[in-house]
């Protein structure tokens, strides 16, 4: 028998035990109006888009496609690597080289029968509101904090109170290593993701003198030839992290050091992964998140069962696989001071003395910020622009002068732009620093 004989001879079988959960009335449907045959119908009719085809992404295709959802629209930019074969399950050899999106929406097609997925091989700040605006739902599966943020501050910016369809569910998923999380959004109804970004803030560097004095792991020996010994023994001009010989010379400092202070582990593999902060894609925490995303899309639109994110409910669900297996779901509250989706300014402690340059430096690694190209304004004047280069030049030397001489004082209020988030201007109140 020819493969695509068997799937058609599971069909009604791949769909018995959904269709139990779906069309059968529970504790949490209405009995005078529920109609099984219609939230199936309901479902297949419901355009979801999927944002991001890499490993989460395979993973919420084809979840979705098997949980009974018909029409889906995927967008990713990327291309298939050959490093992506061993997780992005999708992919096969032969396919290296074309677009993720369209790659993945021909095989679940070719695998599920009836369901329809929409390929879009590009970025997602290349769509505007109006595509956005035909989906009931969206899933997340990206490894972008930025594109995250934008999308996140898109879907608050196209809320309407007076239009109910204009709120639109965002299911996010995330891993990193061993560790995930799986949230969902109602724009500007429960916390967003801005409100959330202080939990995904950069990784807290290893002071400086654990690094000199008293290493205790493999990845404190390789920061400290990364660091200290290439810097003062300058092996070659510049440190090229692509470049296997660098690397090697770094390994191998690396290794004399831990053999000195007695530490094992240290390899060529983790001496790279620490020194371009790689941090390995772990195929089975993408399937555990990918699936607990899926099950709240089907809990939004089957209703069979309560989701994660309705007002006053738990909205985020951690997950970590590092040292056996441990979830924890909890209310992440949304904040009166997001910039996306709250109304207040956001306080920000400063020192008069402060250049603008140091203030515009300080949005970057801030963990609530985190803004690597932003522009000021204050009240009543244009304080720093990144562009266009006519007015980058003229509000240049400002950089130089201190927060004092600029005429800003404790209360005062400032906007932050950035070309990230073009719809979002953070708004920002100053607080001297003690
Ligand atoms: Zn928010």
């Amino acid at each position: 028998m020819a493969s695509a004989d068997v799937y058609l001879a599971s069909e009604p079988a791949r769909w018995k035990y959904l269709d139990n959960v779906r069309t059968r009335s529970g504790p949490h449907t209405n009995p005078d109006i529920f109609d099984g045959k219609l939230v199936a119908e309901a479902m297949e009719n419901m355009k979801v888009l999927v944002i991001g085809a890499g490993g989460l992404g395979c993973e919420i295709l084809k979840n979705l496609a098997l949980s009974g959802f018909k029409n889906i629209h995927v967008i990713d930019m990327d291309t298939i690597d050959i490093s992506n074969l061993n997780r992005q399950f999708l992919f096969r050899q032969a396919d290296v080289g074309s677009f993720k999106a369209e790659v993945a929406a021909r095989f679940v097609q070719r695998r599920v029968k009836g369901v329809k997925i929409t390929p879009h091989n590009c970025k997602i700040q290349d769509f505007d509101e109006d595509f956005y605006m035909q989906f009931q739902l969206l899933v997340c599966g990206l490894d972008s904090i930025e594109a995250r943020r934008w999308i996140n501050a898109t879907l608050v910016n196209m809320v309407d109170e007076d239009a109910e369809d204009s709120y639109k569910p965002l299911i996010d998923g995330g891993t990193e290593g061993f560790k995930g999380q799986a949230r969902v959004i109602i724009p500007t109804v429960t916390s967003c993701i801005e409100c959330q970004l202080d939990m995904h803030a950069p990784r807290a560097a290893v002071p400086l003198c654990t690094l000199a004095s008293i290493p205790r792991q493999p990845e404190h020996c390789i920061e400290w030839a990364h660091v200290i010994a290439w810097d003062k023994e300058k092996p070659f001009p510049s440190l090229d992290k692509d470049d296997p010989e660098h690397i090697t010379w770094l390994y191998q400092k690396a290794l004399i050091r831990a053999h000195e202070f007695k530490i094992p582990g240290i390899t060529y593999a983790l001496t790279q992964g620490v020194v371009k902060n790689i941090i390995p894609a772990i195929a089975a925490t993408n399937s555990v998140i990918a699936a607990a995303c899926c099950n709240e899309a089907l809990k939004i639109a089957a209703n069979c069962a309560p989701c994660l994110g309705f007002p006053d409910e738990n909205n985020y669900m951690m997950y970590s696989g590092n040292d056996s297996i441990y979830t924890y779901t909890f209310r992440h509250e949304k904040k009166d001071d997001c910039p996306v989706c709250g109304n207040l300014a956001r306080e920000l402690i400063v020192d008069l003395d402060w250049t603008l340059r140091e203030l515009v430096e300080s949005f970057a690694v801030r963990p609530e910020s985190q803004l690597k190209k932003p522009s000021i304004r204050s009240d009543h004047k244009t304080l720093y622009m990144q562009s266009p280069a006519s007015l980058e030049a003229k509000s240049r030397p400002n950089l130089d002068k201190t927060l004092a001489e600029l005429g800003l004082s404790s209360g005062d209020e400032i906007g932050v732009t950035d070309p990230a988030f073009a719809t979002v201007s953070f708004k920002y109140k100053l607080k001297l620093q003690k």
